[in-house]
């Protein structure tokens, strides 16, 4: 016969080794579970739990952020308490509020120190992490409703509108990184299939027009790999895309590099022992790529349907 059994989380304050402050967090009773829901905690418990831990831990890492010495900074008297305030912070699973002490000097001095204040931002990274990720791959709206789901509760933080500002914001620090990429070519390829396609795509808001999106795919032969008698894959390939109006500048910028980190050699690179003098460069057509197969070596070259047959200066200087 087993005992009746409780479980409990408790956050533990301790300072130089003495318990200072102790809270419960949860206490559940241990009951068999009589069905499959009962196993472990709810989602939602789960979330909760998380939130709950990390409100008896942030007002501590506060203290400490918002810590101050007793002087004014500006006249050097002696600084006296001002009120609390209310300090916000939204985590990746949950949002807080976080009482602060204010301070003030009677120079005209004050202080009401936040977490935005200390880091220009009151939102965690790993929380912006996910945004971005879904906004990128989802509608704005659909991405909402899928945090929403993990979060088991509906977050101002995650509405679509911060989606999409969150999306927009790390879309634009990610493409200067990839603009400003230095790429250095270690080991030159022979020969290299470059794929562009476009399409249009159509603006959500009405009485716009659609723009046009182009994609450019680079990789070596033996990267093509039959799988089947229907199906090809890839193995490993370099995709650029773009869909800014603007003459095809970053897009063939990106190309370009995306060729280079599958090896695409200039004549200055190839003092590298293993690197050909040039890296041939063959455009292909779409149904070239889908129908490419290849089953040998030597047959590689004659078997993708080329749209055309140029050298990497070609590439270099579109
Ligand atoms: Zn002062």
């Amino acid at each position: 016969m087993v005992k009746k059994m409780n479980f409990e989380i408790i956050v533990r304050q301790v300072e130089s080794g003495v318990t200072i402050n102790e809270s419960l967090i949860k206490e559940i009773k241990i009951n068999k579970p009589k069905t499959i829901r009962e196993v472990g905690f709810r989602h939602e418990e789960q979330v909760r739990i998380i939130q709950n831990i990390q409100d008896a831990y942030l007002p501590l890492q506060c203290k400490l952020l918002f810590d101050l010495e007793d002087l004014c900074p500006t006249c050097g008297n002696k600084i006296r308490k001002n009120g609390i305030h209310t300090v916000s912070f939204h985590s990746s699973l949950s949002d807080h509020k976080i009482k602060a002490q204010g301070y003030s000097c009677g120079c005209g001095w004050q202080s009401k120190p936040t977490i935005h204040g200390e880091f220009v931002t009151n939102v965690h990274p790993d929380l912006v992490k996910i945004q971005a990720t879904l906004g990128a791959k989802m509608p704005y709206k659909d991405a909402q409703l899928a945090m929403a789901e993990f979060n088991c509760s509906n977050r101002s933080v995650n509405n679509h509108v911060k989606i999409a500002e969150a999306t927009n914001k790390i879309g634009g620090i990610l493409h200067e990184i990839k603009l400003e990429e230095e790429i250095t070519v270690t080991k030159g390829s022979e020969n290299l299939y470059l794929h562009v396609d476009g399409g249009h795509i159509r603006d959500k808001k009405q009485g716009k027009r659609s723009f046009e999106a182009i994609i450019a795919t680079v990789f070596k032969p033996e990267s093509y790999r039959k799988v089947s008698e229907d199906k090809n894959v890839i193995d490993s390939k370099h995709v650029a895309s773009s869909a800014l109006d603007d003459h095809g500048k970053t897009i063939n910028i990106l190309t370009l590099k995306a060729a280079q980190k599958e090896g695409l050699s200039n004549r200055v690179e190839s003092l590298f022992t293993e690197t050909p003098s040039h890296t041939t460069v063959q455009a292909m057509s779409h149904t070239a790529v889908l129908l490419l197969c290849l089953p040998k070596a030597n047959e590689r070259l004659k078997s993708p349907n080329l749209l055309n047959h140029s050298r990497f200066i070609a590439l270099c200087t579109i």
